[in-house]
């Protein structure tokens, strides 16, 4: 059912307070989103009324626990549209879902003279584990290209994904550019040549409708925390049969079937790929930030980030010397941008706007070589999201043109 979106910011018990005396204004999504009470309030319940361990004990308390996590893994299934439930692995976020597929399916089959393409646009997460894995086996890294408007080049990806290629991965929005990526045209360019692919969904699963089916993905991963859930839980998906045939990620309890002397046998999906005592009110909560964004819907969440993006984007366009990355078409990009005013320093920038109560980004964004694809240190990036307003979009341009006039006077 849909709720609507108008008035949410209620919700959000953080965003009544003040910065620098000032009212909040919160552009940091893509770094992490605030909580609504319900996820709060979701996570208190679960402490002080059914706090107990997970699939350990026939008590009524571990039971009950175990129903609540299972469920969140059931509403992660059926938000991201994938087959069965076995298919969700929790894990602490999608940098460790990634560093998992590294070092698993990774380990296993890259050998030298294979190749792992990546896009240039990745975040380190889903480019540093397989820069690593690729120095380790001897493999070759290699990048797709985004246009000057940070569009993905098909072609060169076309290009760049061949017969010896193993593993490409690739994000669904840059977390710099906001731009959408073709993700279900690289796994089908990946599949031609018998690679697999692996989405980075972490900008994309908070804003848009995700079908990992209809995707054609093999991997894909994201986090909580970006999307009003708590932090330290995220998710891995993977195809079953891929899942079933992986090396376990780690090994200890509840993921073994059987413990002997010598050796040991493992448990079936999900349990396998899940040792020791999971994060269970964090997937608790991530659950509880499902059930809130499905009340607004997910489709009225991608039209308000685009409407606010419609707002936004010619005041910006019309600033004297700004330098404005991503797409200039806001039906292809998400409620990130990033710029650069004149030659002022993004970080000072970053520190006006907070004075004025404004949380920006300012830096590389953990996306160091797409910084030096497009021959920049650094920007400013704002990050919009449900509970932001066109009230929010004035303040941050009049914050802007403020932080011009102080530093070109
Ligand atoms: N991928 C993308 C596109 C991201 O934006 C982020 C977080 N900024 C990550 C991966 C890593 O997420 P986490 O730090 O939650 O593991």
């Amino acid at each position: 059912m849909n709720k609507g979106l108008k008035n949410c910011k209620k919700d959000f018990p953080l965003l009544s307070r003040q910065v620098n005396h000032q009212p909040l204004v919160y552009l940091d999504n893509a770094a992490t989103t605030q909580k609504p009470q319900a996820v709060i309030q979701r996570i208190v319940d679960f402490y002080q009324q059914s706090n107990a361990n997970v699939h350990r004990s026939v008590n009524t308390l571990s039971l009950q626990a175990t129903e609540q996590y299972e469920q969140a893994r059931s509403k992660v299934q059926h938000w991201i549209k994938a087959a069965k439930p076995q298919e969700i692995i929790f894990t602490r976020g999608a940098t460790e879902a990634v560093n998992f597929i590294a070092s698993t399916y990774g380990a296993d089959h890259i050998q030298a003279q294979d190749e792992i393409v990546v896009t240039v646009a990745e975040h380190h997460s889903n480019l540093v584990p397989w820069q690593q894995l690729a120095k380790a086996c001897g493999a070759q890294l290699k990048y797709i290209k985004v246009d000057a408007q940070g569009h993905l080049d098909l072609q060169d990806a076309a290009q760049k994904i061949t017969a010896r290629t193993k593993i490409v991965a690739c994000t669904q929005v840059s977390n710099v550019l906001g731009t959408i990526f073709p993700l279900k045209q690289i796994a089908a360019l990946a599949h031609q040549q018998g690679a697999i692919v692996i989405g980075d969904g972490s900008q994309a699963v908070p804003v848009m409708a995700v079908n990992v089916q209809d995707l054609d993905v093999d991997f894909y991963v994201f986090s909580g925390h970006k999307m009003l859930g708590p932090s330290g839980i995220g998710v891995l998906y993977g195809k079953e049969a891929l899942l079933q045939a992986l090396t376990p990620y780690q090994y200890g309890g509840e993921m073994i079937n059987e413990v002997d002397w010598e050796d040991s046998t493992f448990s079936e999906l999900p349990s396998r790929l899940e040792a020791g005592t999971p994060n269970i009110e964090g997937a608790i909560g991530l659950g509880a930030a499902i059930d809130y964004l499905d009340q607004l819907s997910i489709r009225a969440v991608t039209q308000y980030e685009q409407k606010l993006m419609q707002y936004l984007l010619p005041q910006l366009q019309a600033l004297d010397d700004v330098q404005l990355l991503g797409s200039e078409d806001w039906t292809q990009r998400t409620g990130i941008v990033s710029l650069n005013l004149g030659n002022i320093h993004p970080h000072d920038v970053a520190t006006v706007l907070d004075f004025q109560g404004i949380e920006v980004r300012a830096g590389h964004h953990c996306a160091q070589p797409l910084m030096r694809f497009f021959n920049v240190t650094a920007t400013v990036r704002a990050s919009f999201y449900i509970y932001n307003t066109k009230e929010d979009i004035d303040r941050f341009v009049a914050a802007l043109k403020m932080a011009k006039e102080f530093f070109e006077q």
